[in-house]
């Protein structure tokens, strides 16, 4: 059965209904079937199943091929040592050249909270960080990873923020890494396995991670008015610690990795 069928733009008008002609438009509120007869001209909204028309499912298959184990460790080298730090979460940006199916981490300045109750530092359970403002050549701002200290889970805060893109979340990094996998697209979440984004879903952590990436986490240390003070920020002030990683470490700088 062929109808004509229009959409609907805001920024653009329908064409005239001509005498004697039925239509479908595609709009907001949903399908409609125009008609223009002898005797009336009407535009009534309609179901699916009053037009014959199919199911259609949502869907979402990547052609972007896998992490490979050795980006994949970065990641968790880092987690792993990031949070041996501060306890808390960690960031890394995901980044993909389409052309060559390379992907690559970057690692932003990131910032994570600790407040000072009952005796002692707290650390808060998210990550502050900004995408890159440059990519490099041929690269595409692809999503991201971080890491939880609780639950795999996205937080509330993860459903409202997350962009269009890939984004990784790793928990239990200190024993076997635990992950939720989602794609988003056009604001829908599409679950994604480990096994179709990993090429080794069950490998662990290197003993070192990137210094230079170790050295883009900053610790902001707050101290309630209400609490007497630790050995420091006696005004109940907010106050960013030096990195927290110092150049003593030994590790290599394996910087930014390509798959
Ligand atoms: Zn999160």
């Amino acid at each position: 059965m062929q109808i004509p069928t229009h959409v609907k733009f805001e920024d653009r008008e329908l064409p005239p209904l001509e005498e004697g002609q039925t239509r479908l438009v595609v709009a907001a509120g949903g399908v409609y079937r125009e008609r223009h007869t002898q005797i009336f001209t009407s535009s009534a909204r309609v179901e699916g199943r009053g037009l014959q028309l199919a199911d259609h499912y949502q869907y979402c298959r990547l052609h972007c091929g896998k992490l490979n184990r050795a980006m994949h460790r970065a990641m968790l080298s880092f987690f792993y040592h990031a949070h041996s730090l501060h306890d808390g979460e960690a960031a890394l940006v995901l980044l993909y050249d389409p052309d060559r199916g390379r992907f690559r981490w970057h690692c932003p300045r990131q910032t994570i909270e600790m407040h000072w109750s009952y005796g002692r530092w707290w650390t808060s359970d998210h990550i502050r960080f900004d995408n890159p403002p440059v990519l490099p050549d041929g690269f595409l701002h692809f999503g991201d990873a971080h890491l939880h200290a609780g639950s795999v889970a996205p937080s509330v805060t993860d459903l409202e923020d997350d962009q269009d893109g890939l984004h990784i979340i790793v928990a239990d990094v200190n024993k076997q890494p635990r992950y939720h996998v989602d794609f988003v697209v056009d604001g829908r979440r599409f679950h994604v396995a480990p096994s179709v984004i990993f090429e080794d879903p069950d490998c662990l952590p290197l003993s070192h991670a990137p210094r230079r990436w170790l050295q883009q986490i900053h610790v902001r240390r707050y101290v309630p008015y209400s609490w007497s003070t630790p050995e420091r920020n006696k005004n109940g002030r907010e106050e960013d610690d030096d990195p927290p990683y110092r150049s003593r470490n030994r590790y290599s700088d394996n910087g930014d990795q390509s798959a």
